[in-house]
């Protein structure tokens, strides 16, 4: 126990940065917390990435506005941490910085054609259709025949929004630029393409068993992509979770061609390498090379290639954390260096200075490995503050001194009761049409109704 009042700023309210503001708030520190989130809203990639058809979610939603509506934690929304306040700033007037900035870019994809128009980042396509202010209000939905490069449950989110009919995503949030783009769309087949084999895909059982039950859109997988190593084995053997998934892909092996009648297909190819992106002035195919499994599970290249006309390309193998000014990124991790969640450079703790969730240890994990990542990076917190490791680098006024600087800077940051404002006003939109909320896009109407300002209702 230590009987000095603490001041602690979490930057990015996701997941992480929620549980760990509300991990701390129950510690026996005497201890403020503000969290800060550059959107006027909160929950990061639950808002901002889960697909809009996965209204189950909505349970840990719950849970995390349980914890910000106790009024304990000052949420402090549309600030820009880097931008508006620097983390040198934070560090003057808070003890203790806990990044939580997660992720929200593209993981890179190295093959000739990766530029040509036509070939899109995964992470941008769910920023566009989960309604992101920071993203354009249209997406080009031109092609017919679609690639998906990954197997993991992004590329799963990613084929399903491309082939559900518009019309099966009405009931949900999506914003209305989104269902009138989907509708606008020409695909009948998105093809999702594994490198390795059906016992090392990356999809959860439950995820890809919902893609069977799409209505009109079929799943099709090839025989010949159904092949087991001793190492594929033993991970069948091992884990529960890859039996149900490869029971699942091989059910749809057994389908017989007169079950296949939907308009819409979604192909599942493994053993399949991307090599290079086609086309001269945009995406016009993809060459595939396929690859043998080498008896521990990996795969290398077979020297034989097949090409798929495919007009666009969609890159799913992963999401990066951007770097924060002021604090230490690897570049190659794409994470912030950190050891148990304490900020590290050069292998040096810098004191006060804390990670947690997707910017810790990188874009992995659901949303409940957050909560026992955060564990440990409060843990850590707390025990150094016991040791009298904390210390400002200021006045340590916390918000106080904070807001002085907002003010004076004219920023218009936002508060709790300013989410509880737009989300009344989505919810008001959302009854209009009979549907439990739609998302409002538009940064500035998100703004001005959190602020009680007028607005011209622009929703995107
Ligand atoms: C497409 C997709 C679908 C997913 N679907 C599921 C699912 O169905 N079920 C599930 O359990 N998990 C799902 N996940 C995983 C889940 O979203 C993550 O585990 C979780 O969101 C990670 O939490 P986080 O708080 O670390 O990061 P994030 O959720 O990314 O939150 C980080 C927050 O920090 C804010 N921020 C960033 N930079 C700054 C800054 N400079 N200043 C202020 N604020 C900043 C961001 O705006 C954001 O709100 C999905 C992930 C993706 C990408």
């Amino acid at each position: 126990m230590t009987d000095r009042h603490y001041n602690v700023a979490v930057i990015g309210a996701g997941p992480a940065g929620i549980y760990a503001s509300d991990i701390l708030s129950k510690s026996d520190l005497d201890v403020s917390i503000d969290l800060f989130e550059r959107l006027p809203a909160p929950y990061g990639l639950v808002r901002y990435g889960v697909a809009p058809d996965h209204p189950r979610i909505k349970a840990i939603i719950k849970a995390l506005f349980n914890v910000l509506q106790r009024g304990d934690i000052r949420f402090l929304g549309n600030i820009d941490i880097g931008r508006d306040v620097t983390v040198a700033e934070l560090r003057e007037y808070y003890d203790a910085v806990v990044v939580a900035t997660g992720a929200n870019a593209d993981a890179p994809l190295d093959i000739p054609g990766v530029g040509l128009p036509g070939c899109y980042g995964a992470a941008d396509f769910v920023s566009w259709y989960d309604g992101h202010p920071d993203y354009p209000r249209t997406w080009p939905l031109e092609a017919s025949q679609v690639a998906v490069l990954g197997v993991g449950n992004v590329a799963l989110d990613v084929s399903r929004i491309l082939a559900k009919h518009p019309e099966d995503l009405h009931p949900t949030e999506i914003p209305e630029n989104v269902e009138e783009g989907l509708k606008a769309s020409p695909v009948t087949d998105v093809h999702v393409f594994g490198r390795r084999g059906p016992a090392q895909v990356k999809f959860t059982p439950m995820e890809l068993r919902e893609l069977g039950q799409v209505r009109d859109v079929d799943v099709v997988v090839y025989p010949e992509d159904f092949e087991y190593d001793d190492g594929s084995r033993r991970a069948i053997e091992e884990s529960k979770m890859t039996k149900q998934v490869v029971d699942q892909l091989t059910n749809w092996v057994f389908q017989e061609p007169e079950e296949l009648t939907a308009s819409r297909r979604i192909h599942i190819h493994l053993l399949q390498q991307p090599v290079e992106i086609l086309g001269d002035e945009r995406v016009e195919g993809i060459r595939m090379e396929r690859t043998a499994l080498q008896g521990d599970g990996s795969v290398k290249g077979t020297g034989e290639y097949v090409d798929y006309p495919v007009q666009a390309v969609y890159r799913a193998v992963g999401y990066a954390s951007s770097p924060l000014d002021g604090v230490p990124f690897d570049d190659v991790r794409k994470v912030v260096p950190n050891a148990g969640g304490r900020v590290t450079r050069d292998g040096e703790t810098i004191d006060g200075l804390y990670a947690t969730g997707w910017i810790k240890r990188g874009p992995v994990g659901l949303i409940g490995s957050t909560k026992s990542d955060a564990q440990e990076t409060v843990a850590n917190l707390v025990e150094d503050a016991r040791a009298g490791r904390l210390r400002p680098t200021g006045d340590g006024t916390g918000s106080g001194g904070l807001v002085r600087l907002l003010d004076g800077r004219g920023v218009r940051y936002t508060t709790w009761h300013g989410w509880e404002l737009l989300e009344a006003f989505e919810k008001e939109l959302g009854r209009a049409d009979g549907r439990e909320r739609i998302k409002v896009v538009e940064r500035e109407t998100m703004t001005a109704v959190s602020r009680g300002e007028p607005h011209d209702g622009k929703l995107y």
